[in-house]
């Protein structure tokens, strides 16, 4: 708290944002640089952004900074995305006067009434959180090109939309038929993650329901494993269960009666005619399709009437759940009437697997220790085995004409010749359900009939994105295989709504482009915006042509000039535009985008651009705790950004969130952590106007030293953003810089110096400038009291000097500063109060030996007998028959090093401890007040009442505390 009275860090970041803005600092043009154009997923304006939305934004500003300082010309545009019907929802909630959404407008985003009011009509919701979001980017720091701003609902977007649609017609990518998608009964409309609660993309997978026959009836399963039809014993019901008769099309089922709601949705004819228990089918007989034969209908537990069709076919030589019902039947035959003699029910084995034995899920079962049907670990089991038969193994000899075939190729083979045989038929099911709509109601899989979709289906098309991907740079690497699955599920896409903001679909104006199709090439826009904005172009006279100009350099350019109504000099400097800045060096996300915005518009890009456009790079972000939890509106734990800043300045949020996590972990925001960053801040801050510029001429031992590590750690901290390992950037710039300053300033201050001002001074410069993409604002400030007069935003991002690495100076301050953590470390345990220190470092002979190790070892030879031997026959180092423990400790010391510090050894070669050491003189009077003396072992007049210095090793002096 004391820190806010010191520090005005509202006016310090407004005085610079204000310069910064004065000098167009973030406004980029094509010019002779080279560009770097960086984007991020344009934001949906029904609610003022929060912490959690700052995380992908703040990173790419880091990015944008970075390369700005290292010379690109970089653009980072920003545009709002309007399209789609949750703010049609929130308007209709407000005439409806909707008493918790007004009040959360109220109180928790602090909406004034009267605007509240205008809220009934859904695009004032839009302009409302649109510039309460722009605000909020802005006070961030965030270095966006305003220019180049638009929404999603402005004309001359729609005729960019209304192009890209025609495209993709045209390339047959755009389809009009039946196909399955997440649906809201309640809206009537299809949902897309954008449309759910907690925003869960609501992704369904296919069944195959398999049709067994009881008398008159069928009891339909749905399974995954088609082709596991010929390992089936029995069938199972769930003895609870009170299942429905239901006439579907034109035959009668038994089904649960959940499955009779999906089944509606699937375009399915279906009348209730009565009821059966499960109980009542326990023990009746059911013919197997194709097989002429019957199985029992028994009792099983882990059957839930919500799964599939409520009954379930038995596989229990391949399926774990089946096979443990049927043990835990075989121990609780008297709990059920009915039952059968279940002797004769033997696991049928129709899949040969490698490493696995005849009846491969009693294997798993045993491996997984599990002993019952309600035993959680059975699903982690099943999956196991499922990947195992699914990816190696073979039909047995039993399965007719399937024998010999791969499970891979087989199920598709199988559930093709039940359908055609009319003994199947297809399920789709939520995969995380229950999903619910922001409208609250349970979504479903509908069957859309007659809609337009997009063909993600099309193999062709997924081909050109697989390979794609392959070569793209995606970050972090572990991702890129998420995408790759992304492609292979992916199906046909519903692309239009019937209600809902957007652009109206060119040929069926009854249908509007929705908020996943109408946002995933738009990037290409910002191009074309900043002339919109401009008053240079408007909508009025735009056609297709004026876009195939731009983008692909199609056409006659006097012609479109004069049909757009566009000065041709103009029109040539847009297509110049695009062409200068496309493609799209990175685009940053959250991880949540993966399975549908990044994927579709890696998709669309190769359906459009040619190669040379698709995008170069994705960077993919985790998500943000709060104090640990997850952050919902009914945890009550979310903080509107702008709210944050208020409290605790951008910078320290900035900060804050990108330090505790690298990029696919979750980042925590912790108030604590905040706070020491805010302090942190402040005292970099005070720092800086410590030092000012001046010339020096001779440096010391410690200012080689801190000079080499302020080149290593531009290298570290530059290579770490290069891959976007943030948090291991600033700890280099935070923490190893503040402990070799520390350092630093023990030995200037022992010394009694007072002429390192200069040192320290382009020490801190360079610090600062690597601080600035992060914590811009107070970067500038520290900059200023360095006694800069531009703006440290616009200098260079520092470059590690080769020359001023000495690695000697580098060896001799680790080993100086070791051995000060050893004497302190020694006082500390032994609790003495030390009169005098004795050091003692290891005889010439030892210094050669290690040499001649470090080297062997650097060879890969840590063999201690060959060192020995070695070492002996040369007279330099034969003294080692006295001591042949020596090698060994010495192997280890040096395998205890990081190979980066060996090298440098090995580099360096012998340093001359004794003068080294000497140096802890100061240091140790400093500290302690009392003297120090440094010996070599071979020194014969040296002060060795403890015969200590035999124990010696080169960097590893002896210590004698009196
Ligand atoms: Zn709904």
């Amino acid at each position: 708290m004391e820190s806010d009275k010191i520090m005005d860090w509202i006016s310090i970041e407004a005085k610079w944002r204000q310069k910064w803005y004065a000098e167009k600092q973030f406004e980029s043009d094509p010019d002779a640089r080279k560009k770097f154009f960086v984007t991020v997923a344009y934001p949906y304006p029904n609610s003022p952004q929060h912490i959690g939305h700052g995380r992908t934004y703040t990173l790419a500003d880091v990015h944008a900074r970075f390369m700005r300082m290292l010379g690109y010309n970089v653009l980072f545009p920003m545009g709002f995305h309007y399209t789609g019907t949750p703010i049609l929802g929130m308007s209709r909630r407000i005439q409806e006067n909707d008493k918790e959404l007004i009040e959360a407008f109220r109180t928790l985003y602090k909406v004034p009434d009267e605007k509240i009011r205008e809220f009934s009509e859904p695009v004032k919701i839009a302009d409302y959180f649109h510039q309460e979001i722009k605000d909020g980017m802005i006070e961030m720091g965030y270095s966006i090109d305003w220019r180049r701003e638009f929404t999603t609902i402005d004309p001359f977007y729609n005729k960019f939309i209304e192009w890209q649609f025609r495209k993709l017609k045209e390339y047959g990518l755009v389809i009009q038929g039946t196909h399955p998608v997440g649906w809201c009964p309640k809206d009537q409309n299809p949902v897309s993650q954008h449309d759910t609660l907690g925003d869960v993309e609501p992704s369904f997978t296919e069944y195959t329901i398999i049709k067994f026959r009881y008398d008159k009836y069928i009891l339909p399963t749905a399974t995954l494993r088609p082709e596991t039809i010929f390992g089936v014993t029995n069938l199972w019901v769930n003895p609870d269960t009170n299942y429905e008769i239901a006439k579907v099309d034109n035959e009668e089922w038994i089904i649960s009666p959940e499955c009779v709601t999906k089944l509606g949705f699937l375009n399915k004819k279906v009348t209730k005619t009565g009821n059966i228990t499960g109980t009542e089918l326990v023990g009746k007989k059911v013919k197997i399709p194709e097989r002429n034969e019957e199985v029992f209908i028994l009792p099983a537990t882990f059957v839930k009437s919500d799964n599939g069709t409520g009954l379930v076919m038995s596989v229990p030589a391949h399926a774990p759940f089946d096979y443990q019902a049927l043990e835990d039947l075989k121990k609780n035959t008297g709990k059920y009437a009915n039952l059968p003699s279940l002797s004769e029910i033997r696991p049928i084995s129709i899949i040969e697997t490698e490493g696995y034995g005849d009846t491969p899920a009693r294997d798993i079962l045993e491996k997984f220790g599990i002993d019952n049907q309600n035993n959680p670990k059975l699903e982690d089991a099943t999956k196991e085995l499922y990947a195992k038969e699914f990816y190696g193994g073979k039909l047995k000899q039993n399965t007719g004409k399937f024998a010999q075939k791969t499970i891979t190729d087989a199920k598709e083979d199988v559930k093709k010749w039940v359908l055609e045989n009319g003994n199947a038929d297809i399920l789709y099911e939520l995969n995380e359900s229950p999903v619910r709509c922001r409208c609250g109601a349970e979504c479903v899989v509908k069957l859309l009939d007659n809609q337009w979709f997009l063909n993600y289906s099309n193999p062709e098309w997924k081909e050109k994105v697989h390979s794609w991907i392959n070569e793209m740079k995606i970050l972090p690497e572990e991702i890129r295989n998420e995408f790759n699955h992304v492609v292979d599920w992916l199906k046909e896409r519903a692309c239009a709504r019937q209600h809902g903001l957007g652009t109206k679909l060119p040929w069926d104006k009854n249908w509007i482009i929705e908020s996943l199709s109408d946002s995933v090439i738009y990037m290409a826009y910002y191009i074309i915006a900043k002339y919109v904005n401009a008053g240079q172009i408007n909508a009025e006279h735009i056609s297709d042509s004026f876009f195939d100009y731009v983008f692909f350099d199609k056409g006659d350019l006097k012609k479109i000039a004069s049909d757009t109504e566009i000065i041709p000099e103009r029109l040539e400097n847009i297509k110049k535009e695009f062409q200068y800045y496309y493609p799209v060096n990175a685009r940053h996300s959250g991880r949540d985008l993966v399975p549908n915005h990044l994927t579709f518009f890696i998709f669309n890009h190769i359906a459009i651009f040619p190669k040379k456009y698709w995008p170069e790079e994705i960077v993919v972000n985790g998500s943000v705790l709060m104090d640990g939890k997850k952050m919902s509106k009914s945890m009550g734990n979310i903080i509107p950004l702008r709210d944050a800043i208020k409290i605790h300045g951008a910078d320290s949020i900035r900060l804050a969130i990108l330090i505790s996590a690298e990029l696919l972990q979750d980042a925590d925001f912790n108030q604590e952590a905040v706070r020491g960053i805010k302090n942190k801040l402040e005292n970099m801050l005070d720092e800086c106007t410590k030092y000012k510029t001046a010339k020096y001429t001779v440096l010391a031992q410690e200012d080689r030293w801190i000079q080499s590590r302020l080149q290593q750690l531009i290298s570290k901290a530059t290579s770490s953003i290069q891959k976007m390992r943030l948090r291991e950037a600033l700890h280099h710039i935070l923490y190893e810089f503040d402990s070799d300053l520390q350092w630093y300033l023990k030995r200037v201050e022992a010394k009694n110096r007072t002429d390192y001002s200069g040192i320290l001074h382009e020490i801190f410069s360079a610090r600062v400038a690597m601080m600035s993409p992060f914590a811009p604002y107070i970067a500038e400030e520290m900059w200023f009291r360095l006694g800069n007069s531009d703006l440290v935003s616009k200098s260079s991002w520092p470059t590690p000097d080769e020359v001023k690495i000495d690695l000697l100076s580098v060896q001799s301050e680790t080993l100086l500063n070791m051995t000060l953590n050893d004497i302190k470390n020694i006082i500390k345990v032994t609790k003495m109060n030390p009169k005098k220190i004795t050091i003692y470092t290891a005889a010439p002979w030892k210094a050669k030996a290690y040499q001649k190790i470090l080297e062997r070892v650097t060879g890969g030879d840590i063999n201690i007998g060959n060192l020995i031997k070695l070492l002996i026959s040369d007279k330099e180092t034969e003294e080692i028959k006295k001591d042949p423990d020596f090698v060994k400790k010495t192997v280890n010391d040096i395998l205890s090093n990081p190979q980066d510090e060996r090298d440098s050894k090995n580099k360096v070669g012998l340093v001359d401890e004794v003068m080294v050491l000497s140096e802890l003189e100061s240091l140790i009077k400093n500290e302690y007040g009392i003297s120090l003396q440094v010996f070599s072992e071979s020194d014969q007049n040296k002060y060795d009442p403890k015969n200590k210095s035999r124990t010696a090793r080169p960097y590893k002096p002896a210590i004698l505390i009196e």
